[in-house]
């Protein structure tokens, strides 16, 4: 009897096939494939293999610079900033790269009670935070799931003077879909879930025991999600552990299976890269290292494949390396991070998830974004105004989100500067609102002067 092989989601002989054939490229085939991404038009996977194989120094540098035009047609110079929220390190998986695995003796364990996450989510709104990314392990106290859903009206419910937490994302581990609904009903802004890897067998090795073990259920998370009303969801890999060129092409089968089931891709991609974590070998001497080069080749590539989707970079990278990153396509970025419960309020670097490569404090952050030359954003306003998922696409594709998003930029940028703003930061500050507003078109000009406008008279979260 002939056997008919299920179709998955990540058909990994078809992904060697195509890195196979890509070998044979010569540089006219990468300029075309170059314009492609130029136009927008996005990239096929025959198209990534071949990208990923770039190594002539000249054609490097004409990805990277296509790169860089797309993330300004698409993005413009703008970057959205946001602090993730440790609220617990219970765990009852074994994943064998992070200090918060079961096993693991070396890690104090703490879950957060609402007091104290309402402390944690007051010290980051008076550093001027307005985005949340709400992170757990995969245990909870004894109260089950609803102590997420009680975590996320905790967030917003922590108002501090003029802050206040606007948008809530989420990074915990799979649900169903009942819980997926719930979620949704807690009005979160996007669901955030890594597979790590997408190679099968590796995925096995890392991942010894607890639910996280079943490939299956974490890679179906996303139409569960979906299913349940959840229109924006981020992906990512945790690079080092498999070889990255496999990754990013199992990455588009993945956006590219959302599209066709659910008529929507991811609203962010994740670019973790392995860092060290107390108690795990393998956290340092990644099995598959990709150096500083190839993550910006990544970053690259990403951006001219999906050119409307969102590029997150975390503080586990050097501030050098972000700077790097950003104008090859990144547009979100966390500042100011711990990786521990309770770390805003207090250091306890014993009961981190992994060591962070950049220190600095949200406004230093914010006037080295600002002095290169981009505007920092605390904006939320697609997700408060509805423009989520499809919507979000079809307002992004035609580059329009440009029009919302550069005002809704320099409004929450203001706003930052007259609220939280060093002094220092001010006057840097001061001259990049200044350029932006040089950019903008006549129309966009006045509409952003207006909302400034209005913020100096006293008003707060102006937005369009
Ligand atoms: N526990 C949930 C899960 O695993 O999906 C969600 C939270 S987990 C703390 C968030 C992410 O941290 C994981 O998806 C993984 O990619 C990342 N992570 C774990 N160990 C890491 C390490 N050593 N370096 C960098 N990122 C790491
Ligand atoms: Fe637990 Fe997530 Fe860490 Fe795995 S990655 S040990 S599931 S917190």
């Amino acid at each position: 009897m002939v056997e008919i092989k299920r179709k998955g989601i990540i058909e990994e002989d078809q992904i060697y096939e195509t890195l196979k054939r890509a070998r044979s490229h010569d540089s006219s085939m990468v300029r075309d494939i170059l314009a492609k991404g130029r136009a927008l038009e996005g990239l096929d996977e025959q198209d990534i293999a071949v990208l990923t194989g770039v190594s002539d120094p000249n054609l490097l540098a004409e990805m990277f610079d296509a790169a860089r035009n797309v993330k300004d047609l698409v993005y413009g110079n703008r970057l959205v900033l946001f602090a993730p929220l440790y609220i617990s390190n219970l765990c009852g998986n074994e994943c064998v790269y992070c200090a918060f695995r079961v096993r693991n003796t070396d890690v104090k364990r703490r879950a957060l009670d609402q007091e104290e996450i309402a402390d944690e989510v007051r010290h980051l709104v008076s550093q001027g935070h307005k985005r949340i990314l709400l992170v757990a392990g995969e245990a909870y106290p004894r109260e089950g799931f609803s102590y997420i859903l009680r975590s996320i009206d905790t967030i917003y419910d922590s108002a501090r003077g003029h802050g206040e937490i606007r948008r809530a994302n989420v990074n915990i581990a799979p649900l169903t879909s009942g819980e997926f609904k719930l979620l949704r009903e807690a009005r979160i802004g996007t669901y955030q879930l890594f597979q790590e890897t997408y190679h099968q067998e590796t995925y096995r090795q890392v991942h010894v025991s607890g639910r996280k073990m079943d490939f299956d259920w974490r890679i179906s998370a996303m139409d569960r999600a979906v299913e349940a009303g959840i229109d924006d969801v981020g992906i990512g890999v945790l690079f080092g552990l498999f070889d990255w060129r496999f990754e990013i092409l199992a990455l588009l089968q993945h956006i590219r299976h959302l599209e066709r089931k659910h008529g929507i891709g991811p609203h962010t991609i994740s670019v973790p890269r392995l860092e060290p974590a107390v108690g795990s070998d393998i956290a340092s001497q990644p099995p598959h290292p990709v150096s500083d080069l190839d993550f910006r080749r990544i970053v690259a590539i990403l951006r001219l494949a999906v050119p409307y989707t969102g590029i997150i970079m975390s503080t586990r990278e050097s501030a050098d390396m972000r700077r790097e990153t950003f104008a090859l396509g990144v547009s979100q970025i966390s500042a100011g991070s711990r990786t521990n419960p309770g770390g805003y309020g207090a250091e306890r670097p014993d009961e981190a998830q992994f060591s962070l490569g950049d220190h600095r404090s949200l406004d230093d952050v914010v006037r080295d974004v600002a002095s290169l030359g981009y505007v920092p954003s605390f904006c939320t306003a697609c997700y408060r105004l509805g423009r989520t998922g499809g919507d979000f696409m079809d307002l992004a594709k035609p580059g329009l989100i440009k029009t919302h998003c550069q005002p809704n930029a320099v409004a929450t940028f203001q706003e930052f500067l007259l609220d939280y703003g060093s002094p220092r930061t001010r006057e840097v500050g001061r001259e990049t609102i200044a350029r932006a507003m040089e950019e903008m078109d006549g129309g966009t000009r006045r509409k952003t002067e207006r909302m400034l406008g209005r913020l100096r008279e006293g008003r707060r979260d102006v937005y369009c």
